[in-house]
This record gives structure tokens, sequence and C-alpha cells, in this order.
């Protein structure tokens, strides 16, 4: 049997939680960023879309093309509580879920079949889950790869499932323009349309020698993906050596307002999963890849080792912004990333949970010790209650 790997992605996830919480912002037009003059849309809902505002767009342009819209500030905290929420209900149908950020994260469901069903009913399942429970909308994409259940997310969107047959495979990939190929940079389009190749089907056709002179070690991982080979695996928190978050930008970022939402984003990311993982790290890495052409392109990475380990979104981010802070230059980012290793042996969670959340909150400007404790505990609590539903199924 093939793998089942499924992609579930929350729709407009922080604007629709702005009118789940904000019942006067039904229906109506939402962005969600700063409303400062070189402010950036962190989401944009549907509604905002139809007038051609979407994320990553200066807040002004889309103002322009969205006049009616309103305009909510980020609250991280919640989105961070509801992405538990989430992926709590994830949980029920896999143990091998793997997030990409607050609102994204793939499953294999590949031996989920005899408890839920194939695929198509999991991902319906799911689906019914999160809007009857959190009154959300999550579409999903799926395939026998990552990849092609991450193509497909965007095909069920908005509200959807997109499923694509092992045998359907090459049908599905070949026709692929590159722009829509996970992982294919501007760098790479580049090179490929000089080589005359424009889409997945015409790179299958290429020697993989030669994609690989060209293009360094991404060409033949692209060359097995045109022929739908993807074997990476969905991976499972408990092994890792490092935990990471990271996002691209659609457009280049240089405000560190908006790097920092998305900094605090993904050290949340994080710290959820060393949670569940019941696993505490003392070095912070920030990664960013600068924006444009030349050097700029490379990946740069910056760490740092905390005095005590931990699970603290607001310690991680903190830290993170410290190592943005201390760089020499601030250029215009394309992509941010945070990452946490360096883990002391296995211990049980619940135990050092408060003690060390409070030690490492001690002097959080962002917020007091015992505020950053309870959001760590209300999360946890989620974890809590689905280890006793596992039981309760169990029997
Ligand atoms: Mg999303």
């Amino acid at each position: 049997m093939a793998a089942a790997i499924l992609l579930a992605d929350m729709d407009a996830f922080f604007a629709s939680v702005e009118q789940l919480d904000d019942s006067t912002l039904a229906g109506r037009p939402v962005l969600v960023g700063g409303s400062g003059r070189r402010a950036v849309v962190a989401a944009a809902n549907y509604e905002a879309r139809r007038s051609g505002a979407r994320s990553a767009m200066s807040m002004a342009e889309a103002r322009r093309r969205c006049p009616h819209a309103v305009v909510v500030p980020p609250r991280m905290k919640r989105y961070a509580e509801l992405s538990a929420r989430v992926r709590e209900i994830f949980y029920r149908f896999t143990p091998l879920v793997e997030p990409l950020s607050l609102d994204e994260a793939y499953l294999d469901v590949s031996d989920s079949r005899r408890l839920h069903g194939g695929p198509l009913e999991i991902a319906e399942a799911l689906r019914s889950a999160v809007r009857d429970e959190l009154s959300l909308a999550v579409s999903v994409g799926g395939g026998p790869g990552k990849t092609v259940a991450k193509i497909a997310s965007r095909r069920a969107k908005p509200d959807g499932v997109f499923l694509v047959a092992a045998d359907e495979v090459l049908e599905f990939l070949q026709p692929l323009r590159l722009r829509e190929v996970p992982g294919v940079g501007p760098v790479t389009e580049r090179k490929l349309h000089e080589m005359g190749v424009a889409t997945l089907g015409q790179l299958a056709e290429l020697d993989p020698g030669l994609l690989e002179k060209k293009l360094g070690k991404s060409g033949p991982g692209l060359y097995d993906l045109a022929w739908g080979r993807d074997r990476r695996r969905v991976s499972n928190d408990r092994e890792r050596s490092s935990y990471g978050s990271e996002n691209t930008f659609n457009d280049d970022v240089e405000q560190r307002e908006v790097i920092e939402a998305a900094v605090i984003a993904h050290s949340e990311t994080v710290a959820w999963r060393l949670r569940r993982a019941g696993r505490c790290g003392v070095t912070v890495t920030l990664k960013y890849r600068p924006s444009g052409s030349g050097e700029g392109w490379r990946l740069v990475t910056r760490s740092r080792s905390l005095a005590v380990a931990t699970d603290d979104g607001a310690v991680i981010s903190r830290e993170a912004m410290r190592l943005w802070d201390d760089e020499p230059r601030h250029p215009p980012l394309r992509l941010v990333g945070v990452q946490l290793a360096g883990f002391e042996a296995e211990r049980a969670p619940q135990l050092d949970l408060f003690g060390e959340a409070e030690v490492a909150a001690r002097d959080d400007v962002a917020g007091s010790a015992p505020s950053r404790t309870a959001l760590n505990s209300a999360l946890d609590d989620i974890s809590a209650r689905f280890g006793r539903g596992v039981l309760k199924r169990g029997a």
C-alpha cells in the first residue's frame, strides 16, 4: 500500500481567528497586521483577497485595494493557543504529525486506515472536527509524498480536500510550472528556463547528471520528484536532534515588527513541539536569508546558548530577536526561521514545566512569569486531555 501523506493547512488562519473572536467581523474583509506607515499584512481573509489584498503585501497597498477592510493587530498568543488545539485534533488520527508553522502540518496516515479509514475519510473527519469544535476551516491536500500533498493543499483551498492517488501522481506533477513546486526559488527557476525547461514534465526528460551539474544537490531531488519519487518522511518529534520552524515571505520583508511577528510565531510552534515531546533545549538558532541575488542568497545562521534549558516560546523568541538585533546589518529578508537544539536527557515534562518557565521568564519584559506559565500550562492541558482521550478510545 502506498504511503498516504496529508498536508492540513488552516484557511486564512490569523484572520479567521479574529473573525471567530469578534462577531462584528463576520462577512467583512479583514487584514491582520500593524497599522504603521511601513506595516505589512500578516494575513488577509478571503473577503479581502477578493479585492486583491493578500498576505505579505504592504498594509498601505492592501488598504488601497480594499478600503473597507478592517485592520486588526496580530495576537500571536491567541493563534498559538488555537494552533495547539487544532494539532490535538490532528493527533487523534495519527501520531505522525509534523507541524510546519502555526497553521500547517503534515500527517502521515498510512497506518491509520484500520482505525480511521482511508485518506479521504480521514481528511473529511479532521475537517469536520476542526469545524465543529473550533469553528475554523482547514483545507487538506494529500498524496503518496510530502511535496504532492503540499501542492495539492493549494488546490484544496478554500475549505476543501484535494487528494492525488498514487497512480495519478505523474499526471498531476508533470504539467506543473516550476514556480508551483515548493523549494524552487527564482534562481533555480531562471537556470531551468535558460535550459528550456518550464514544467516538471520537461525537467523529467533531462539527464539527472546534467541537472546535478547545473543545480547542485537540488537537481537530483527535483528529478526524482518529477518522476513521483519523494521518500521524505513525516518526522516524529521525539527522535529529533533539533526543532525548527521557518517561512519564506512572498515579498521581501524589512520591518522589525514583521520579522518579530514571524519569529514569535515560529518560536511558539517550536516550544509547543518541545513541550509535547517533553524536552527542553538550550541552543537557540535564528536563521534568515537576505533577499536579492549573489552572496545575499546565502542562508545565515546565528546561535546562542541559554543559561537554562527551555520549552517556552517567549524565551526562545526573545533570544532569537536579540540575535537579530545584534547583527551588524539588517537587510530585507526572504526567509526567517527559528530552531532549538541542545537537549538534555529525556525528562518528565509536567514536573519541569512550571519551575523552568518561571526561571526562564523572570526577566521577561514581554510578559510576566505567571502569564507565560498560564499560557504554557493552558497549551499543555490540551495535551493532557488528549492523553486521556487516547486511553478512553483504546479501552
Ligand atoms: Mg494557511
